[in-house]
C-alpha cells in the first residue's frame, strides 16, 4: 500500500465502518482512503475484501430488490444470478468478479475507439451502447455504472439496451444525477465530428482509458425520456438506517424496466 493511502486510512478514521458487502457477501470493513469521505462517498468506502465502492453496492442491492431475493448479497444469491443472462458495460469489477467468473451467461464489454464492436482486446470484449451487437430481447438484466454521461448520443444507447432486454428485464445504472434541473448538455459532437465544448469540459476517471469526457450531467428529465423509450423508471435513493449496514451512501440507482 502505498504512503499516500496510510495517510489517507488513518485521516479518514471517522468514515471507515463494519457491515456486510452486498456484493462478496462478507462482514467486513469500509475503508476511505483519503481526504474526501463528503461530499463523494458513492466512489468511496472501499469493502476490504472485493474492493467494492459504495455505488456498486447500491448497483447490486437493487439487482437484489428487481428479483425480490431474501439474500443481502450477490455472492449469497449467486446461483439464482447465474440462470439469467447479464450485460454489464464494465469489466473487471466486483461484481464480475463474484457473477462473471466461468459464466458465460454474463457478458462483461468496455468500449475501445480503435476496436470494432464485438472484437476483443485483451481478452474483453468491444462494445459501442450506441450500436450493441446483441440480438433483440437478449437480456434479463443490462447494468451501466456511471457510463451513459460519455457516450455521445445517449438516446441511442437507451433504446439499445431496450432493444436486448428482454421484455420485463432490468436495465439498473447509475449516471451523475440532478435532481433539481433538467439534464445539462456539456458538450456536443458537430457534424465534421469536432467535440464542442457548451461548458467547461469535465472529465471523470476511467480505469481503462485515463480520463473520459462527460457529455452531460443528467436531470429529472431522465424518467420522462426513459419512459418515451419505453421503460418504467424508478429512483433508488439510499436510506440512511437501511444502506449503512452495507456502507452504501450519497447515492442514486436508477431502475429502468422494460415495458
Ligand atoms: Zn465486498
Amino acid at each position: 500500500m502505498q504512503l499516500k493511502s496510510v495517510i489517507g486510512l488513518a485521516r479518514n478514521v471517522r468514515y471507515h465502518r463494519f457491515g456486510k458487502c452486498t456484493i462478496c457477501g462478507k462482514n467486513t470493513m469500509f475503508l476511505s482512503f483519503d481526504g474526501h469521505a463528503a461530499p463523494h462517498v458513492r466512489e468511496r468506502l472501499h469493502c476490504a475484501s472485493c474492493k467494492s465502492v459504495s455505488r456498486q453496492r447500491h448497483v447490486a442491492l437493487e439487482m437484489l430488490r428487481a428479483f425480490e431475493r431474501k439474500e443481502t448479497s450477490l455472492q449469497e444469491a449467486r446461483a439464482f444470478f447465474r440462470t439469467l443472462k447479464i450485460y454489464s458495460a464494465s469489466s473487471g469489477d466486483a461484481m464480475s468478479q463474484v457473477l462473471g467468473k466461468d459464466n458465460s451467461n454474463y457478458v462483461v464489454s468496455e468500449y475501445f475507439p480503435d476496436v470494432p464492436a464485438g472484437e476483443k482486446k485483451n481478452g474483453v470484449q468491444c462494445q459501442n451502447l450506441e450500436a450493441l451487437t446483441f440480438k433483440d430481447s437478449e437480456f434479463d438484466v443490462v447494468i451501466t455504472e456511471d457510463v451513459l454521461e460519455h457516450v455521445v448520443n445517449f438516446k441511442k444507447a437507451l433504446s439499445e439496451i431496450h432493444r436486448v432486454l428482454k421484455k420485463g428485464g432490468f436495465h439498473i445504472f447509475t449516471v451523475p444525477l440532478l435532481l433539481d434541473s433538467p439534464t445539462v448538455e456539456r458538450a456536443i459532437v458537430e457534424q465534421t465530428g469536432t467535440i464542442k465544448h457548451l461548458l467547461p469540459p469535465e472529465y471523470h476517471g476511467d480505469p481503462i482509458r485515463g480520463e473520459i469526457l462527460a457529455f452531460r450531467t443528467f436531470g429529472y428529465d431522465i424518467f420522462s425520456m426513459l419512459s418515451e423509450i419505453g421503460f418504467d423508471a424508478t429512483l433508488s435513493p439510499t436510506f440512511f438506517q437501511m444502506t449503512l449496514k452495507h456502507a452504501i451512501a450519497d447515492s442514486y440507482v436508477i431502475v429502468s424496466r422494460k415495458r
